[in-house]
């Protein structure tokens, strides 16, 4: 349920009402947008009484969500939310209500000086986060796993070296001391639906980019980012990673009509990764601006130092120089 406060209430009188609503067993969400402040309730509101509320001096509106995701609904936080994450260097970097992450780095973590230098490269060309996954979910059990624990003091090293906040993919909950100084813990489109995974960082206070999964729904991927809101992490950043389709001449199809649709139903940003919707690295620029045209809030890109020499996706990962070019279109079309 959502009460939408008179404008012009002083926050005071609205935090006494909040409190006053809070007193009937639910817990109130405050959120203070551009004209007016909005109260979300959440847990059981049979013992709230509609009418009564819609009779208060201070109410002007109440609404009823009807879709099962609640706190990730935009009803119930109508600003965008920004995700801040401060780099190493102390510079704020920010995603949403108006800011573009740029997300890039190889696949995977693969050796001190590979890292490093895709850290270098993508700093240089302006992303704003390294990406490099050391746990590496693959579809055969005989590919590459990634080179796992031994990853992360390398993606932190190149982290230091290069300024940069990074992100990388937790899979076992065990893990997690390991990721202690990782800045964004990515979950995968595999473990969208790890319930269990979810409710655990809902409990841990690092943002989260939530892949959606490979054969999910908008309404899905919302309700996966709703356990983590729900468990007390709000700091969600929302990725479209192309799903399965019919379609086999790109690895998946990206669909980009969920970028406007993720963005109408939740204030959470949104980023797309071109790289594992296309999986082939030709075709991942015009996707990338394809995702920025379209609303989103950043772009996730594999990039690496030497593609060819790639222990893991290589064919999808632009060079340096490509990711250059295409940093150089995207800084034009937010322009335009
Ligand atoms: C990845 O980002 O490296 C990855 C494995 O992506 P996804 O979970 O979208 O397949
Ligand atoms: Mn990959």
């Amino acid at each position: 349920m959502i009460i939408a406060v008179k404008r012009g209430t002083p926050e005071q009188e609205t935090r006494q009402f909040a409190a006053e609503l809070e007193q009937k067993g639910v817990r109130v969400h405050y959120s203070q947008g551009a004209s007016q402040a909005v109260l979300g309730l959440v847990g059981d509101t049979t013992s709230i009484d509609e009418e009564a509320l819609r009779a208060h001096h201070l109410v002007e509106k109440v609404i009823r969500v009807q879709e099962p995701y609640k706190q990730a609904n935009r009803l119930f936080h109508p600003e965008d939310t920004c995700i801040e994450v401060l780099g190493p260097d102390g510079t704020a970097r920010l995603v949403g209500a108006g800011h573009i992450g740029i997300i890039a780095g190889p696949c995977s973590v693969e050796s001190p000086a590979q890292i490093t230098a895709a850290a270098h490269a993508v700093k240089d060309a302006g992303a704003g986060f390294l990406r490099g996954g050391a746990f590496k979910p693959r579809t055969s059990p005989y590919s590459f796993q990634g080179i796992g624990g031994d990853g992360l003091p390398l993606l932190l090293e190149a982290k230091r070296a290069s300024g940069l906040p990074v992100v990388s993919e937790l899979m076992d909950i065990h893990h997690l001391d390991l990721f202690r100084e990782v800045d964004v813990i990515q979950i995968g489109a595999r473990n969208m639906q790890n319930f269990t995974l979810l409710k655990e960082l809902g409990r841990c206070g690092k943002p989260v980019l939530l892949k959606r999964g490979l054969a999910s729904t908008i309404k899905e991927l919302l309700m996966a980012a709703e356990y983590l809101i729900a468990g007390g992490n709000s700091r969600i950043i929302l990725c479209e990673r192309g799903i399965r389709t019919f379609e086999n001449y790109t690895r998946n199809t990206l669909d980009i009509a969920a970028v406007p649709a993720l963005k109408k139903e939740t204030h959470l940003p949104v980023v797309v990764d071109p790289s594992h919707a296309a999986g082939i690295s030709w075709m991942v620029p015009a996707l990338a601006k394809a995702a920025i045209a379209a609303g989103a809030d950043g772009v996730m890109v594999e990039v690496h130092p030497n593609p060819e020499a790639a222990l893991c996706d290589g064919e999808q990962s632009l060079t340096p120089d490509a990711f250059r070019a295409l940093m150089g279109d995207l800084r034009r079309l937010k322009e335009l």
